[in-house]
């Protein structure tokens, strides 16, 4: 039996950080939304090196960049890899791209249980209600439409949570997809597995590259290489299907045998012990297939991040198609529930363009698995799959730090923040002459927090303008729509 239905304006389900952005970006509206996370966090998550999109463009606009760089994740300044026609390893930087030039030229590495839980609770910060250990059954529909979810809570008691939209964030194994109707189409192409643990000591790239990702082409597949910390390293083996039978039997023996094929693996692991207690205690296997489903939404649904598709982990895209994915969902949902866009117009704009940055990456990857050709090959491709203006090098860049969709401008976002610094420094400093010099003094508090409040206000706009970049002010599809100025809804283009 199900107790205490609740309204909520949006039921997000899961807490990873498709989850948490889409929450955080909606309950920053205004709105009332309910996460509803199935296991208690801290949890373990693969999925480790993220891109500059992320971390500079969404985490920013959700507001944990500080908190993000207190908490030592490994900056990564690119990635270095062992791949192609060529056995010399080849190294891009992200500060190739001008979009990411100066001071957001590198992403993190992050332990995804620090990092979701960092998301997870700016959330709750943010006025975002979130209940762990709730597992979410089913949704509820109403004459065609998703009108809330039952689930399952901490105590074993049934709940039904109403809500306008309810937000499918659940990863690559739940069923709720399902709902919004389409199928699950497999990729043909990319079918791996991958065997994954955790050493300590293992050896680093040469200075500034240490905490560059390394992957590294082998016989049956690659490896990735993720410096965590100055001493813990994830390693992985990805395999192609018709060598899935070099991961079976005995973990442990098959991982070292995989290592033994590469050369250079083996070299960086010598004197590196393999972690085997606790969470990076585990060696787990993952199916990677790509996926995508043919529909991404239905009135009152929609899907985010892993739950509406994957693609192959090379360019450690995934974090970064889930916190885009979320922003994007947040934009339509916020638009509809303040009746500023129709919601076929809004969840369009939102599957054209996440369709549009998935497939970027695919069409991309393909040829990346290209192994007769050198790396130039690689960036003419990337230049071609994204129609860039700019040379091969930096189209690459630009695809791999999960900025080509000219969405996100991070070059000037750090000084159009100083220059907001300095300008509501001045406005506070305004504020303090009118009220007079001595502490507390006859302040008039509403005059003060308006202007204050407006200075911000405008401070604001600006920086998520320029983390939002150019391109902003044009739809990216004929008809379409452009982020509004708060960077948090769709506005329609002007026309003039
Ligand atoms: P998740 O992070 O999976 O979060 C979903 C949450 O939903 C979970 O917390 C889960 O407990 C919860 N949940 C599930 N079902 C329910 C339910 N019924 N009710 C309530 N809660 C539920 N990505 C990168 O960016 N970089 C990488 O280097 C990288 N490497 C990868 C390597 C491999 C081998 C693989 C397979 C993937 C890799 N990825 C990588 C991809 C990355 O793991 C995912 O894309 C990312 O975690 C997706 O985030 P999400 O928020 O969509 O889902």
């Amino acid at each position: 039996t199900s107790v205490n239905q609740e309204e909520f304006d949006v039921v997000v389900v899961g807490g990873g950080p498709g989850g948490s952005t889409l929450a955080t970006l909606v309950a920053m509206a205004g709105h009332r939304v309910l996460i509803l996370e199935k296991e208690s966090f801290p949890r373990y998550q693969i999925g480790e090196s993220l891109l500059p999109s992320t971390v500079h463009g969404v985490c920013r606009l959700i507001g944990v960049t500080d908190e993000l760089a207190k908490a030592g994740f490994t900056h990564k300044l690119g990635g270095t890899f062992r791949w192609g026609a060529r056995d010399e390893p080849w190294t891009f930087s992200f500060s190739v791209s001008r979009k990411t030039a100066g001071s957001t030229s590198y992403a993190y590495q992050v332990e995804r249980m620090k990092f979701d839980q960092i998301l997870l609770d700016n959330a709750r910060r943010k006025g975002v209600e979130v209940r762990e250990r709730c597992a979410v059954n089913d949704v509820v529909e109403d004459d065609g439409k998703v009108v809330g979810v039952t689930y399952t809570d901490a105590d074993g008691t049934v709940r039904q949570a109403g809500a306008r939209y309810v937000v499918d964030a659940s990863g690559n194994t739940g069923r709720l997809h399902r709902h919004v109707g389409g199928t699950r189409e497999y990729s043909d192409f990319f079918r791996s597995l991958a065997l994954f643990g955790y050493f300590e000591n293992g050896k680093r790239l040469p200075a500034p590259r240490s905490g560059n990702i390394l992957s590294v082409a082998f016989g049956s597949g690659w490896f990735w290489y993720i410096p965590l910390s100055d001493t813990l390293t994830s390693v992985g083996a990805v395999v192609r299907r018709e060598d899935a039978d070099k991961i079976q039997g005995d973990p442990e023996t098959a991982l070292m045998k995989l290592v033994a094929e590469s050369p250079l693996i083996s070299e960086y692991l010598k004197d590196a012990t393999r972690v085997t207690t606790g969470e990076y205690g585990k060696l787990r296997v993952r199916k990677d297939y790509s996926y995508t489903n043919t529909k991404f939404w239905k009135p009152g649904m929609v899907l985010v991040g892993d739950a509406a598709c994957f693609v192959d982990p090379v360019f450690s895209s995934g974090v970064h198609l889930a916190t885009y994915s979320a922003l994007l969902a947040a934009r339509s949902i916020n638009s509809v529930l303040a009746g500023e866009i129709g919601e076929t117009a809004a969840f369009s704009e939102f599957e054209n363009r996440y369709r549009r940055e998935y497939s970027v990456f695919y069409e991309f990857l393909m040829s990346f698995y290209d192994m007769h050709v050198d790396e130039d090959s690689y960036f003419w491709q990337a230049k071609k799959v994204t129609s860039s203006t700019r040379g091969e090098l930096e189209s690459f860049v630009e695809l791999v730090a999960g900025i080509s969709a000219e969405e996100f401008d991070l070059s000037d976002a750090e000084s159009v923040a100083l220059r907001f610094k300095k300008r509501s420094a001045e406005f506070a400093d305004a504020v303090g002459e009118l009220s007079g010099p001595e502490e507390g003094g006859d302040m008039k508090p509403l005059f003060k927090s308006s202007v204050v409040r407006q200075a911000m206000e405008q401070g604001t706009q600006e920086q998520t303008r320029a983390i939002l970049g150019v391109g902003a002010d044009a739809p990216m599809f004929p008809g379409g729509l452009v982020p509004s100025g708060d960077g948090l809804r769709w506005a329609v283009p002007d026309t003039d």
